[in-house]
């Protein structure tokens, strides 16, 4: 592609566009290392020690007391050996977070997009972080990232999240604190092709979308728009005056947009002020 041509691109899109990327991590066995290499060495001690009393040892099968130790020995080395393998590997699959959503690698990759992002709170019991929401195919999906297998990715995950749609980040502050911290050299970066608008359907008029010159793109949350619907502001809260087509300017056209996301607002505010009073509530029944 001539300079020319890519400028040219590059000034009709955001910026942040240009750059679409995203982070790809890979799990982290949950067990310490040496854990695992010390199981590992004592299973394979226990079932040689078994084996070699089985065939060679005399004295074990003369003795009445001391005939059951080799199936012992071999027994439990090989219930040892089992959770080696158990602990040594991690089943997680990697995870990826940057421009299109967050996606699980499981096969074929899984992505829920961030506008499609219902809700992510951080479950205690599990330490995982559970999203919620529709992938790609529209269908309802939750997901839990560990924090002990992926604590780069959670921290990722919260950090685009927080940037990108946080009236959706369910996660007391002080919580927030305690999850690890997002660093910028983690992870492996992936350059990504710009989002596939033809086949998407409007935000706001459910259009289908057969043309791509038709389109916008929320650059936070990738919602897609077609220009002449274009609201001032994006559900996820970012402002797209800029998208809007010279015509649109100065004529509301949008108020239906700009009221569901008020709607939106009351409706989270209202959660809130629920989720403080039960916690009120709580506290009076403690003490
Ligand atoms: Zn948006």
């Amino acid at each position: 592609m001539s300079k020319k041509t890519k400028a040219k691109q590059t000034s009709k899109k955001d910026k942040r566009d240009v750059r679409r990327q995203e982070r790809r991590f890979v799990s982290q066995a949950a067990t310490n290392p040496t854990i695992v290499s010390g199981a590992g060495a004592l299973s394979a001690l226990l079932l040689g020690a078994g084996l070699w009393a089985y065939f060679y040892a005399k004295s074990f099968a003369e003795d009445d007391q001391l005939k059951a130790v080799p199936s012992y020995l071999i027994a439990a080395g090989a219930v040892i050996m089992g959770i080696t393998i158990w602990i040594g590997t991690s089943s997680e699959s990697p995870i990826r977070v940057g421009a299109p959503g967050i996606a699980v690698e499981k096969g074929e990759l899984r992505r829920m997009a961030w506008w499609a992002v219902e809700k992510i709170r951080f479950e205690a019991g599990a330490l995982a972080l559970v999203i919620t929401g529709k992938d790609e195919a529209s269908s309802d999906w939750t997901f839990k990232v560990p924090v002990k297998a992926h604590p780069e990715a959670v921290a990722w995950i919260v950090k685009e999240a927080q940037d990108r749609i946080p009236r959706r980040v369910d996660i007391d502050d002080d919580l927030l604190e305690k999850l690890p911290a997002a660093h910028e050299h983690v992870g492996q970066r992936v350059d990504l092709e710009p989002l596939q608008v033809v086949g998407k359907k409007c935000a706001v008029t459910g259009k289908t979308i057969s043309y791509e010159p038709d389109a916008r793109v929320c650059p936070q949350c990738e919602r897609v728009y077609v220009k002449t619907s274009v609201p001032k502001k994006c559900r996820c809260g970012n402002s797209l005056v800029h998208l809007r087509p010279k015509s649109l300017q100065g004529f509301d056209d949008a108020e239906e947009v700009a009221d569901d996301e008020e709607d939106d607002e009351r409706v989270s505010a209202s959660d809130e002020r629920t989720s403080t009073e039960t916690k009120a509530a709580e506290e009076t029944a403690e003490s």
